[in-house]
């Protein structure tokens, strides 16, 4: 599992590719999050994030859909669930809409192009000096290894 400072590293580097914005705050596992995949607060600007999903194909969307309500609330513009803002940009960037089942496949696994910052999430190892990205052939970076 990565460490908070990980995390928010990794949260600003999804912010950068698909928000084109940086990531100025804080992102923390908390582990008591039952349902919900993250939260945002407003109050102080942090994430929290479920360490249920950490292991997580659908950790990235969690934290697009968390990214959401972050960059609307800084852009003064509608940032919660029922706001038209939120709603489209969360189409847009392909956040997840509800917690995801934590049936989903567990990843060991995580990596990210260089180029376009397409995620894979994988369960075995990928050889990176073989295998670039499918979508623009660029290199892949490890983000995470099973521990
Ligand atoms: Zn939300
Ligand atoms: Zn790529």
């Amino acid at each position: 599992m990565l460490t908070d400072l990980e995390l928010t590293q990794y949260v600003d580097q999804l912010s950068h590719l698909k928000f084109g914005q940086s990531f100025r705050h804080n992102a923390v596992w908390n582990i008591r999050l039952r349902t919900t995949g993250g939260r945002f607060f407003p109050k102080d600007g942090h994430l929290d994030f479920n360490p249920k999903f950490a292991d997580h194909e659908s950790l990235d969307k969690i934290i697009l859909h968390e990214l959401c309500h972050y960059h609307l609330y800084y852009a003064h513009a509608g940032y919660k669930h029922e706001d038209k803002d939120f709603k489209m940009l969360l189409k847009k960037v392909g956040g997840s809409r509800h917690a995801p089942s934590l049936s989903s496949k567990k990843i060991h696994y995580l990596y990210m192009c260089e180029s376009c910052g397409r995620s894979y999430p994988r369960q075995r190892k990928i050889d990176t000096l073989k295998y670039r990205c499918g979508k623009c052939r660029g290199k892949l970076k490890a983000i995470k290894n099973a521990s």
